[in-house]
């Protein structure tokens, strides 16, 4: 379970309070879905440079034709049925060279807060994220010409002036690239929605940014939600909003019933556990959630019994920060392309205000 480097979740002095917030993040999650199966997250061996990204999380999804695809921590935690019995569903690479806000306590504006972050890239696991290209095709590659690859939450996106959608049934493009760029897409989840007021807009600046663009929220939105393409030193970003709750249930998870919100102002108490099972032996889904596995090497979902490949390489794009959330693609064996999202997610400011 732990590669004892005596850093990162193994440090002396902060590893069992990083450890405690990645679950406290996995048990919030678990309580806004009301899902049957887990997810296997493989927690990888932990940076240390302290430059280029912060995190970055990754899902798996098949690479078997042409449509829409929800990913392999999609597909487990809604059927039960594990989609590899080889590889992790997913996986999560910090870096700890960054200064982070290991605990829940308030995080200081020359910190990050790990479990915001941590909240974040595993949201992209879940789905909150676009395959589309800057020209509007697919990052993950097509069978056939005129459609491509795209995700269950690509298949919600639509021009926000005219309504067109982007992808059609069987992942047929109807973007073009001037769309990427047009400040115009919202996502049109019904039940987001609703919530919402009208369809979310989407971050799709004028200014293109790979893996930033499309799989984000527009940053103009207050109250913020968790998914906004970048952050700052001190900034938390504990809980979803109502209706970015809403945007799972579009994406086809069934909630939990209890955590959504229909009033968008957010609880201004991060509460990460509020406990909606009294009875944690006896509830409905005593395998709902999903399991953490720090800095990798051991199966996490004990009804495998195997050992985990990793797949591809999360990476990639480390060289600046950029103070954007990016979501790359790797093809890993096939049938399967390792989408690795939430790179670089953070703008930090390293002084202090006095
Ligand atoms: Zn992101």
């Amino acid at each position: 379970m732990i590669d004892n480097t005596g850093f990162g979740f193994d440090d002396p002095a902060e590893g069992a309070t990083r450890q405690a917030t990645v679950t406290a993040v996995l048990e919030y999650i678990s309580s806004v879905l009301n899902v049957p199966g887990i997810a296997d997250i493989e927690f990888q061996r932990s940076q240390s440079d302290g430059s280029g990204f912060l995190a970055a999380a990754g899902s798996l999804v098949s690479v078997d034709g042409d449509g829409f695809k929800g990913g392999f921590t999609f597909d487990h935690l809604t059927t039960g049925v594990d989609p590899s019995s080889t590889a992790p569903d997913g996986n999560v690479t910090m870096d700890f060279g960054w200064p982070w806000n290991s605990d829940m306590g308030p995080t200081p504006s020359n910190e990050i807060d790990l479990y915001s972050v941590v909240l974040h890239e595993l949201t992209h696991a879940l789905g909150i994220a676009s395959y589309a290209s800057s020209t509007g095709g697919s990052k993950i590659g097509s069978f056939n010409a005129g459609s491509g690859i795209f995700s269950t939450y690509d298949s919600f996106l639509q021009r926000g002036s005219t309504g067109k959608q982007l992808y059609l049934a069987g992942g047929v493009i109807n973007a073009t690239s001037a769309d990427m760029r047009s400040d115009d897409i919202v996502f049109a989840g019904p039940n987001a929605t609703m919530v919402f007021g009208s369809a979310p807009p989407i971050h799709a600046p004028s200014g293109y940014s790979s893996g930033s663009s499309i799989s984000h929220w527009a940053s103009s939105l207050l109250p913020e939600p968790v998914m906004l393409a970048s952050t700052t030193g001190g900034r938390e970003g504990r809980e979803y909003l109502g209706w970015e709750i809403q945007a799972l249930a579009d994406l086809g998870y069934p909630l939990s019933g209890q955590v959504p919100d229909p009033d968008p102002d957010p609880d201004p108490d991060p509460d990460p556990d509020p406990d909606p099972d009294p009875d944690p032996d006896g509830g409905p889904m005593p395998d709902g959630g999903i399991d953490p596995g720090f800095d990798g090497g051991t199966p996490i979902d004990p009804g495998d019994g195997g050992t985990p490949t990793r797949v591809g390489e999360v990476g990639g794009n480390t060289s600046t920060l950029t103070g954007t959330c990016s979501v790359h693609t790797t093809k890993g064996a096939p049938p399967w392309a390792l989408v690795v999202l939430g790179l670089i997610p953070l703008v930090v400011r390293r002084t202090r205000r006095s």
